[in-house]
C-alpha cells in the first residue's frame, strides 16, 4: 500500500509540477488519512482472525460432542433394547410362575380328595367296627382261603391309594422348588431390570447435559459468525473508503491544477459554505447527547417528497440498503487538503449507486427507511474518515 501511496504522490508531484507550495501539506495530509484506514484495517483484520479463530475452536468443541451424542445415542439405543430383552423375559418368567401355582393348585387338589378318600374310608371302617366289611368279606367268600385273598386285596388298595398320594405330595415338593427356583430368576430379572432402568436415566440426564452445552455452542457460533460478517462488511467499507478517497484526491488534485492555473483561490473554505445544507427542512435533532447516547449528526425533516443533494463535491464510498440506517450513502470528500466524509441516512430511495457527484447534485429522496420514526434525514459529516465509533464526527451546522 505504502508503494501505492508513493506512486500517486509521485504522480501528483509531477502534474503539480511547479506548485511546490501545495504538496508538501497535501501528501501529509494523504499519508495521515490513509494510514488511519491502514490502521482500522489491521485491527478489523485483527478482530477478524480473532473471531475466526474462536469460530474454529467452537466447530471442534461442536464435532467432539456430536460424536459425544453419537455414542450416548448407541448406548440409550443398546440399553433400550436391554430392557425391552429383560422385560420380555420377566413377562415369560411371571407366566411360567403363573402356570406352575395352576398345576400346584390341581395337584394339591388331587391330594386333597384322594385324602379325603382315604379318611372316608377308614372312618367308615371305624365306625363299622370292620364287622360288616368282614361280615361282606366272610360272606362274599367262597372259603378261608378266598377270604384272606380278599383281606389283603384290601390292604392292597388302601397301600395302593397312600402309594398315589404320596406320589401327589412328591408331585406337588417338586412343583414347589421349582416354582421357587423360577421366582429367584424372576428376583434376578427384576434386579437386572431395574439396575437397565437406572442407567438408563443416567443417559438421559448425560444427555440433557450434552444438549445444553450445544445449544451454548451454538448461540456463540451464531453470535461468533455475526461478528466475522461485521467484520467483513467493516473490511468492505474501508476498502470502499480507500478507493474512494484515492479517487476524490486525484479528482481534487486535476480540479486545484486548473484553478490555480486559473488564478483561482487556494484559500480553503473553512467553516459556512464548506459544505451546502443536504435537504429542506427543520433541524428536528441537533448534533448532541441524547438520552440514547451520543447523536452524531443532524437530523433534517420536512413531510412530502424531499430532494436530498450531495454537500460537496465528492466521491461516493458506498450506497446500500442496511438494517439500522436503511437506504444510506456515505460519500468522500477532499477539500483542500484534508479528506471528509459525509452520510445520509433513512432514504426513501438512492439516486446514485457509486462514482463521483457534484456539489448540489439530487443523490435520492427524504425517506424513513432503517431504525427511524418517521420520515427524515440523518446526516454525519466526519472530519476524514467514517469509522464504526464515529470518532471522527462533527457538527454539520458549522460547516454549511
Ligand atoms: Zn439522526
Amino acid at each position: 500500500m505504502n508503494r501505492r501511496i508513493a506512486g500517486i504522490t509521485l504522480s501528483l508531484s509531477l502534474a503539480l509540477g511547479t506548485l511546490a507550495f501545495y504538496q508538501q501539506p497535501e501528501s501529509t495530509a494523504k499519508a495521515e488519512t490513509l494510514s488511519e484506514i491502514k490502521k482500522k484495517q489491521d485491527a478489523n483484520k485483527q478482530r477478524g482472525a480473532a473471531a475466526e479463530k474462536k469460530l474454529a475452536q467452537n466447530e471442534h468443541k461442536q464435532d467432539a460432542l456430536e460424536s459425544e451424542i453419537a455414542r450416548l445415542d448407541k448406548i440409550s439405543t443398546e440399553t433400550d433394547e436391554k430392557i425391552r430383552a429383560k422385560e420380555a423375559e420377566i413377562a415369560d418368567t411371571k407366566e411360567e410362575i403363573a402356570e406352575l401355582e395352576k398345576e400346584i393348585e390341581v395337584v394339591q387338589k388331587r391330594i386333597d380328595e384322594r385324602d379325603k378318600l382315604l379318611k372316608d374310608r377308614v372312618k367308615a371302617m371305624y365306625e363299622n367296627g370292620g364287622a360288616v366289611s368282614y361280615l361282606d368279606v366272610m360272606l362274599g367268600s367262597k372259603d378261608f382261603g378266598n377270604f384272606i385273598e380278599r383281606v389283603f386285596a384290601l390292604n392292597m388298595i388302601a397301600d395302593q391309594d397312600k402309594q398315589i398320594l404320596e406320589d401327589q405330595k412328591k408331585d406337588k415338593k417338586l412343583l414347589e422348588s421349582k416354582k421357587s427356583k423360577v421366582e429367584a430368576a424372576l428376583t434376578k430379572l427384576q434386579i437386572a431390570a431395574s439396575q437397565l432402568q437406572e442407567l438408563r436415566k443416567q443417559l438421559d440426564s448425560q444427555m440433557a447435559a450434552k444438549d445444553k452445552l450445544m445449544g451454548q455452542l451454538k448461540k456463540e457460533q451464531s453470535h461468533l459468525e455475526h461478528e466475522v460478517h461485521k467484520v467483513e462488511n467493516a473490511e468492505k467499507l474501508l476498502k470502499a473508503q480507500e478507493a474512494a478517497i484515492r479517487a476524490e484526491m486525484e479528482r481534487a488534485a486535476r480540479a486545484s491544477i486548473s484553478n490555480n492555473g486559473g488564478g483561482g483561490s487556494s484559500q480553503p473554505p473553512a467553516g459556512n459554505g464548506m459544505i451546502i445544507k443536504p435537504a429542506a427542512g427543520a433541524i428536528t435533532s441537533t448534533f448532541a447527547s441524547r438520552f440514547d447516547g451520543m447523536h452524531y449528526g443532524l437530523d433534517i425533516a420536512q413531510g412530502g417528497t424531499v430532494p436530498i443533494h450531495a454537500a460537496a463535491d465528492g466521491t461516493v464510498i458506498k450506497s446500500e440498503y442496511s438494517n439500522s440506517y436503511g437506504n444510506v450513502i456515505y460519500i468522500s470528500h477532499y477539500i483542500d487538503g484534508q479528506t471528509w466524509t459525509t452520510v445520509y441516512a433513512h432514504m426513501r430511495s438512492r439516486a446514485v449507486q457509486g462514482g463521483s457527484v457534484k456539489r448540489g447534485q439530487m443523490i435520492g429522496y427524504m425517506g424513513n427507511t432503517g431504525q427511524s420514526m418517521g420520515q427524515h434525514l440523518h446526516f454525519e459529516l466526519h472530519k476524514g474518515p467514517w469509522n464504526q465509533a464515529k470518532s471522527n464526527a462533527v457538527n454539520p451546522a458549522a460547516y454549511w
